[in-house]
């Protein structure tokens, strides 16, 4: 085996890291760490550390690390077929099964399942469909996406672009042109503090109004949208929000996609996030918890609007010109297969209901009160702290002081992981679907205890 000083000299002199501090991770300046197992909702270090990973990985081991069941799937599959295309009508009995799969478990009205590799691409694969649905039907101008504030929806040129996160466009020249971004649903930093929650819908829909009358909505194909706002801060919408918002989409004539890379198979207690908000999405965006990230795979669902119009695309135009190499790759699809198995065998849906409201609530009791606490919100197996300077005032903390992450190592110093987000000092939480009530209290009485370090 080798040595930890050597791997960690190879680490820091050939790897581009994803989302990291370049010259800080090269100098040397930046802990690393060599991750080299895990076992249900722990994982292990090559400098011996056990840590109680409260984020899965990036919200997707949703089953839990060391799953023999996934693993063995995995296994017997390589030894089979590793790799065969899907182009061209070319399956294999995994691919076909989880198409079949995904679509028992999707939202009502879904036709059809591309496979794509992971959330990125998914978007991508997204918004062309988009544009193709719309040239196919005549209206050649209908191509803008109307995506959120704070949303995430990845980070290539599109998805990037769609994602509405400053670190995401800053020096990469996003947000692209056709793509537009509107109000966050974010009540807690509702613009004006005595707003109800029924006023700030209404705002988000005056402002969604504006928007679209100010483009004209035979410019706007889709709007995109998580059914909880992920990386951009973990908040769940105000009530009535999906609601009143696909009124405006209808009346325009607008396509929904979902974005359910974080919350699909079970993230929110119900096995799609469009299901728990009432959405009626035309596409729906997996990733993540379609594989638990056992292997890498996403998909487009497809619904029944938008399907009939790329069929009659092809009778007109011949086949599709869109695949990746890698489009339903064997592996992850075998990986798929096992894990949604695995969902339903180990009840992690009803789990993630069950243990996710008793560790909502559990943070609420032992943080909403403290001074500096402006926040405990989730939903199922998602939750967030979010930090304040003055809550009187509702000032926050300035940036620079960097509060969330101070929490985020103050809690790892203590063995447990979660993730300071990216915009805002927010403390976000999504452990695997399999946790346990008493796992679930080791996070927040060890929150509890990092908080008080950190902010008395
Ligand atoms: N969409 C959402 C809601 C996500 O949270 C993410 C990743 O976190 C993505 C898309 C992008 O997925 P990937 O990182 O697999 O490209």
């Amino acid at each position: 085996m080798l040595r930890n000083d050597l791997l960690d000299q190879w680490d820091r002199e050939n790897f581009f890291h994803p989302s990291t501090h370049l010259a800080q991770h090269a100098r040397g300046e930046t802990p690393n760490r060599i991750v080299s197992g895990g076992k249900g909702v722990f994982i292990e270090d090559r400098d011996g550390n056990r840590l109680l990973d409260a984020f899965a990985g990036l919200y997707c081991v949703n089953v839990g690390y060391g799953r023999p069941e996934i693993a063995e799937a995995i296994a017997e599959q390589a030894k089979e077929l590793a790799y065969y295309h899907a182009y061209v009508g070319h399956g294999t009995e995994a691919s076909i099964t989880l198409a079949k799969m995904v679509l028992e478990r999707a939202p009502q009205g879904m036709s059809k399942v591309y496979f794509g590799l992971g959330g990125s691409d998914a978007n991508e694969t997204n918004v062309k469909l988009t544009w193709y649905y719309n040239n196919i039907l005549g209206r050649p101008e209908k191509k803008k996406i109307i995506s959120r504030w704070r949303g995430y929806h990845g980070s290539g040129l599109v998805t990037g672009s769609l994602t509405g996160l400053e670190l995401f466009h800053k020096k990469f020249d996003l947000p692209l042109d056709r793509i537009l971004h509107t109000e966050a649903p974010y009540y807690f930093r509702r613009p004006d503090a005595a707003m109800s929650e029924a006023d700030f819908v209404a705002h988000c829909v005056a402002e969604l109004e504006a928007l679209i009358a100010r483009e004209g909505a035979d410019t706007i194909a889709a709007f995109i949208g998580e059914p909880v706002l992920g990386t951009g801060g973990i908040v769940p919408p105000p009530q009535g929000y999906w609601q009143a918002i696909q009124a405006v989409l209808e009346k325009h004539d607008i396509l929904l996609i979902a974005d359910e890379v974080v919350t699909g198979f079970g993230r929110l207690g119900t096995m799609m996030g469009s299901d728990h908000y009432g959405m009626k999405p035309d596409i729906v965006t997996i990733a993540k918890g379609l594989t638990s990230a056992y292997a890498p795979l996403s998909g487009s669902i497809i619904g029944d609007r938008v399907w009939t119009v790329l069929e009659q695309g092809t009778d007109e135009n011949g086949p599709i010109g869109h695949g990746w190499t890698y489009s339903a790759h064997p592996i992850g699809a075998a990986a798929g297969v096992a894990n949604l198995k695995l969902i339903d065998s180990l009840g992690l849906v009803e789990n993630a209901a069950e243990t996710g409201a008793y560790f909502n609530a559990a943070m609420s009791d032992a943080l909403a009160d403290h001074s500096h606490v402006g926040e405990v919100r989730g939903e199922g197996m998602l939750a967030a702290v979010e930090f304040m300077d003055d809550k009187d005032k509702r000032t926050f903390f300035d940036p620079s002081k960097k509060v969330g992450p101070a929490v985020s190592a103050a809690l790892l110093k203590r063995g447990v992981i979660a993730r300071a987000m990216p915009q805002g000092d927010i403390l976000g939480f999504a452990p695997p679907l399999c946790l346990t009530p008493a796992e679930a209290d080791e996070i927040v009485s060890k929150t509890a205890e990092a908080v008080a370090e950190v902010l008395g």
